[in-house]
């Protein structure tokens, strides 16, 4: 891949981290919402939108409505009832309010001094002593310059922990009065047509409604402003997909043959026999390998399914045509466990797979490094194959398991290491995350698919139970019968906050708690602070069996394979995606034991994580949940986190936006180069990107 320059179109935007004002770690939060560039901030859409524009008589307030009221504080104190809490109470002229804060800073204290005069945001409840707002955002009016009320509405955007949301609204403002006051110039393409706004009208309308604007339309996205927006990504989407298959027209490889039998000889020394699936995307990769265009495959197929096999043959094509292979796993975990297990297949056969990952360093970097460049003919490894300083003697195929944790860019630079001129290797991209049709497209632009529709015979299918952690000592009795029964059992803590750090902390402490519990078993721990070194040895022990239960973070979320683990506890179930607990379930029923899943939940429940839960609990069908997913979160989170760099959308909502894309391939004709540029620029990222896939 050339490399991506950091010298980014002026229409972009600077990036944030650039910014003074903005420190690293705020850089971090906004881009964890993938806020990188001053751009994104424009694109970035509001949940919902208040209405700070009129203020309410306090003697026309109604329960349950949201009102902003304005006052005098008439008195305040601290109230020691079961729990410690601040009261207040406002007055205006018409009538009064009591204020009520169960977690309170002195400053906010101070601000509700009697006597001061404060504007309140919140909603009306209708308590024992009267009308209250409980938690209202306050703001100190002073009496003598007393701030105009705003004339449009306020937005309320998805943010994230330790990214405060006046914070947030406050840099997306500052960014579209640059825009609009044309210091900050966008350009805009399309401009206006039909009944659709121009560009900067658009983001006006989505950040800083007018206080009559139809908000369900707005936040449901039929609002023309929104639609507007929506068709602009989807073209720029659109224009990307066109690129990509342009360069490929122009791309050559090396047609690559087993002359060797050896896929032929693997599939003799293996204990079982190919499912017909295998058989047919098998055969599917080796007609696209032995063409002279570079293959570009998606191989999807639920967990347990027997993907490595296929990526297995695959390699051995390449190794028989006298190439190199190497195959690239988004964590050491997993990584490690195809090593061994390319290992235990290729050793046979005279292969020796060479390792490497971050942590290999020194002498054994060096020699695996002079291996690779002298012609090994197989690598296993984690994203450090990437790395510059790597690099291969005739490399012809990439295979990148669980490619939704990778990036675009990160497979392209694999990719980009095989390239001799125009000769580019072949690619084989493998996901458990099923992608719903609707998507599959547009997620992976540029891609051929192929599907393993079937799991190998003997697997039963494993039983869900939705579980509140109220009733966490039967479900600790349970687990004691399992494990005298020479089960083994996964009981994972998925993040319960923003940090690695304290989300093995909660591990830890859980670990210790059930260690007191069941002190008869061998408990392990595995987190993802631990050395690698640690990692693999809890890992081996738990293979082995020595280690009854093991206590993880969502570390152990891809790939893991341990048959004799027959029960899976997830705590926080309803804080996970369906995608997520699907992967985590497919740790068990691996085996010909029936297995169990637990999902644990923090009583109470609300409506759509009661839903989504039974979901999980009804099905175990990777595409039935994948499509409940998208339903119930739309499609960003259907392909796992916001970072992969495949797709994500920040305003189109492919379900909703169905119905434009004729009017997308319309505009698309009507588009020259440049413009092109501009929105592929905006929406996805530097467009020279889309020549390369
Ligand atoms: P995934 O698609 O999730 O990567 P794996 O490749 O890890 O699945 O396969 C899961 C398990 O099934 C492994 O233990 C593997 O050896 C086994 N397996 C794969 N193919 C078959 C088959 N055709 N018959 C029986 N077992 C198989
Ligand atoms: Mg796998």
């Amino acid at each position: 891949m050339t490399e991506v320059s950091r010298d980014r179109p002026p229409h972009t935007g600077s990036e944030l981290a650039d910014l003074s004002g903005i420190g690293t770690q705020l850089a971090a939060r906004l881009k964890a919402l993938g806020l990188v560039r001053e751009i994104d901030l424009l694109l970035h859409q509001p949940l919902r939108y208040e209405d700070r524009t009129r203020l309410t008589r306090l003697d026309r307030i109604r329960p349950g409505e949201l009102v902003q009221v304005e006052g005098r504080i008439a008195h305040s104190e601290i109230r020691r009832a079961r729990k410690r809490m601040l009261i207040a109470v406002l007055a205006d002229d018409h009538g009064q309010i009591l204020l009520r804060f169960f977690h309170f800073f002195p400053s906010q204290q101070k601000l509700l001094s009697a006597g001061n005069r404060v504007r309140c945001y919140g909603e009306v409840r209708f308590g024992r002593e009267g009308f209250e707002l409980i938690h209202p955002q306050c703001q100190h009016i002073d009496d003598r310059g007393r701030p105009a009320l705003p004339t449009r509405l306020s937005p309320i955007y998805p943010t994230t922990a330790g990214l405060a949301q006046y914070r947030l609204g406050r840099l997306i403002a500052d960014a579209l009065a640059r825009a609009a006051s044309e210091q900050w110039p966008l350009p805009d393409p399309l401009g206006a047509w039909k009944d659709f706004p121009d560009l900067l009208n658009a983001l006006v309308e989505m950040h800083q409604p007018s206080p009559d604007a139809d908000l369900a339309a707005l936040i449901d996205g039929h609002h023309p402003a929104i639609r507007r927006l929506a068709i602009e990504e989807l073209l720029a989407h659109h224009l990307a997909l066109a690129r990509v298959n342009q360069a490929r027209e122009r791309q050559r490889a090396s047609r690559l043959k087993d002359k060797n039998q050896l896929r032929k000889r693997l599939l003799k020394g293996l204990p079982f026999k190919p499912t017909a699936a295998q058989t047919r995307v098998s055969a599917e990769i080796a007609a696209d390998l032995a063409a002279e265009r570079p293959m570009r495959r998606l191989l999807q197929g639920d967990v347990g399914s027997g993907k490595t096999l296929v990526a297995a043959l695959a390699m051995l094509t390449a190794v028989g045509a006298g190439r190199q292979a190497a195959l690239v796993a988004p964590t050491e975990i997993l990584a490690e466990q195809h090593y061994r297990t390319f290992s235990d297949w290729f050793e046979p056969l005279g292969i020796e797979p060479v390792w490497l990952a971050g942590k290999v360093k020194g002498k054994a970097r060096t020699a695996v490094l002079k291996a690779l460049a002298e012609g090994a003919p197989v690598a296993i490894g984690t994203h450090a194959l990437f790395q510059s300083g790597v690099s291969f003697s005739d490399l012809a195929l990439v295979v990148v398991d669980e490619q939704h944790r990778f990036g675009v860019h990160q497979r392209l630079a694999l990719a980009d290491k095989g390239r001799q001129g125009e000769h580019l290797p072949h690619q084989l991209v493998m996901t458990a995350t099923p992608i719903p049709r609707t998507l599959a497209m547009t997620a992976y632009a540029g891609l051929d698919v192929s599907i393993i529709d079937e799991l190998p015979p003997g697997r039963q299918p494993v039983t869900t139970v939705v579980m509140g952690e109220d009733k966490r000592e039967r479900l600790i009795e349970r687990i004691r019968v399992a494990l005298k029964d020479g089960r083994q059992a996964y009981w994972v803590c998925p993040l319960i906050a923003e940090s690695e750090q304290l989300e093995a902390e909660a591990a830890e402490t859980t670990s210790e708690t059930l260690k007191a519990q069941l002190p008869d078993f061998r408990i392990g721990l595995i987190h993802g602070r631990m050395k690698p070194a640690e990692k693999q040895e809890v890992m081996s022990e738990f293979v082995s069996g020595r280690i009854r239960l093991l206590v993880a973070t969502t570390v152990i979320e891809v790939g893991v394979d341990v048959p004799n683990a027959s029960l899976m506890i997830i705590e926080n179930a309803e804080r996970l995606g369906l995608s997520q607990l699907h992967q985590l379930r497919g740790r068990v029923g691996r085996g010909s034991d029936q297995s169990a899943c637990v999902l644990l939940y923090k009583p109470p429940l609300g409506e759509i994580a009661k839903a989504r839960l039974e979901v999980m609990r009804s099905t175990t069908d990777g595409f039935v949940i994948a499509e409940k997913d998208l339903e119930l979160r739309g499609p960003g989170e259907v392909l796992g986190t916001r970072q992969t760099g495949m797709l994500r959308f920040r305003i189109a909502d492919l379900a909703r936006d169905a119905d434009c894309f004729d009017q997308v391939k319309e505009l698309a004709g009507r588009i020259d180069r440049p413009g092109a540029d501009v929105l592929i620029e905006r929406w996805i990222g530097p467009a020279e990107a889309f020549v390369e896939v």
